[in-house]
């Protein structure tokens, strides 16, 4: 497949390789953007893995119909340094893991709110490279390692992203993590080779020994 996606701002040195989606992974998502949702008589109820459809006004109950959903999650992603937050443990453990790898985000956003996000990753220390796309997760991780023979693993909360690094990175190791306990209950069981990981501190256990080859 195709990719579109500018990453040449990211250069990896001859050391392996860990790919991080952002939310819901380094920076927690549903939970500030539940907070947002009820300072706009919204709420986000944990009844399913899903955000549309699971959205009602606090007012009289109905659900937020989709052209809604989507102005209210841009208008989100646009205040974001307001309200999201490292995810626990994110920080100290992507800094341990990077003495030993590179560490490369890469986020589902659409890409006009790649500046505010990159500054608030900035303002809490992580100033990893960042790549915001809409495309196909797996591509791109795959143009990005570029079948060196080198570790390379990939951590995200959506098993769709995860199913496509799978496919086009089939030597990756593919962690499943997911801030919000909440909707955690809700993920589909991991299916193929990928792992789950409770939060940062497993994740990073996981690394280090896949990184040592075992
Ligand atoms: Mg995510």
């Amino acid at each position: 497949m195709q990719v579109v996606t500018d990453f040449s701002h990211v250069r990896l040195r001859d050391r392996p390789l860990v790919v991080c989606d952002i939310d819901e992974v380094v920076l927690e998502f549903l939970s500030p953007f539940t907070d947002f949702l009820r300072s706009h008589n919204y709420d986000l109820l944990p009844r399913s893995f899903r955000l549309h459809g699971n959205i009602v006004s606090l007012l009289d109950g109905s659900e937020m119909d989709r052209d809604s959903f989507s102005s209210f999650q841009d208008e989100f992603f646009a205040s974001q340094n307001l309200w999201q937050k490292p995810a626990e443990r994110a920080i100290e453990t992507l800094h341990a893991l990077a003495e030993d790898a590179d560490i490369v985000f890469l986020t589902a956003m659409p890409p006009r709110h790649q500046a505010i996000r990159r500054a608030l990753l900035d303002e809490v220390g992580l100033d990893f490279a960042m790549i915001a796309s809409e495309e196909a997760k797996g591509p791109i991780v795959a143009k990005l390692h570029a079948r060196r023979a080198l570790p390379v693993a990939f951590i995200d909360d959506i098993q769709r992203n995860l199913l496509s690094v799978a496919e086009n990175v089939p030597e990756c190791f593919l962690i499943s993590m997911m801030a919000n306990a909440d909707f955690r209950q809700f993920a589909p069981p991991p299916v193929g080779a990928i792992v789950s990981a409770s939060g940062w501190d497993q994740a990073g256990l996981l690394l280090k020994k896949h990184f040592a080859g075992g």
